[in-house]
């Protein structure tokens, strides 16, 4: 599933495609994806010109006057830009809407395992739309520090792990990036997040910001010319510490991982995660 640095990645592909430009034509080829898309999609979006191409969460936000499109990619859901000029590949049979705008670029959502999602809200209502109003602070943002995390972790009993995974606490960290941030925090996935106060907080909420500004400036090197945005492209598999590594020494490490085991794997609230013992405590 696309992590925020992949969302965040497909974002700025697309900024400069969408900015200015307006919806000549949308191409809606079925009712539905998770869920319906609005009943009248394409007359709301066809003409209007969108301002902006921002992002909450794991959401897309494309911005005009009236509406703005919520756009969530889902398990498997890919973006292609298509510059002016350019003919489009054959639809292919998981196309499923097709974007062609006033500058002559066309943008196709693809989406074989139908989880993606797209709604309109009026532009001045977003904030309180049911999809973000109750999600928390963004974690690259001045809202999202130490105190604020520590507050929001204060008397919680789940593990670590699981509750920096909740969009209450911050938004849009991601199975993959939990396991990141709490081993470059030195945190063991394990234990109470209501530990996780002061000194502990600090270095965690300092270690999400850093692990996934890293993998949004290796998904920016992935874009090249911005023609192709693809939200699994931005996986970045080489760059992980702890990840999928399981048995092998952790970055730095001089353990003798006949003996330690390495990188551990274990499995919490049905997602996996990955962990140093020597190093995460
Ligand atoms: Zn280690």
């Amino acid at each position: 599933m696309p992590e925020l640095p992949e969302v965040e990645t497909v974002r700025r592909g697309l900024a400069p495609v969408l900015e200015g430009a307006a919806f000549s034509r949308v191409h809606l080829r079925r009712a539905d994806l998770r869920k319906p898309f609005p009943v009248d999609f394409v007359q709301r979006l066809e003409g209007a010109r969108i301002k902006r191409t921002g992002r909450r969460a794991k959401y897309l936000l494309i911005e005009s006057h009236d509406d703005t499109l919520i756009w969530h990619l889902g398990m498997s859901g890919q973006v292609r830009i298509y510059p002016p000029g350019e003919t489009p590949a054959p639809v292919g049979k998981h196309d499923h809407v097709q974007f062609d705008l006033s500058n002559g670029a066309v943008i196709v959502f693809t989406d074989p395992r139908r989880f993606g999602l797209m709604d309109l809200c009026p532009s001045e209502k977003v904030a309180e739309h049911p999809l973000i109003k109750d999600i928390g602070p963004e974690p690259l943002g001045n809202a999202f520090s130490g105190p604020v995390l520590a507050a929001a972790l204060k008397g919680k009993k789940v593990a670590i792990k699981q509750a920096i995974m909740d969009s209450h606490v911050v938004a849009g960290v991601g199975n993959i990036y939990a396991s990141e941030s709490l081993f470059q925090a030195g945190l063991s996935p394990k234990r109470r997040a209501g530990t996780v106060q002061g000194a502990r907080a600090e270095k965690l909420a300092g270690a999400i910001k850093s692990v996934l500004s890293a993998a949004i400036q290796a998904g920016g090197s992935t874009l090249k010319d911005h023609r192709t945005t693809d939200g699994e492209l931005g996986y970045f598999q080489h760059s992980f510490a702890v990840y999928g590594r399981t048995g092998q020494a952790c970055p730095g490490c001089d353990c003798d991982v006949l003996k330690t085991k390495g990188i551990q794997h274990l499995e919490q609230g049905g997602r996996s995660s990955y962990y140093c013992p020597r190093h995460q405590r």
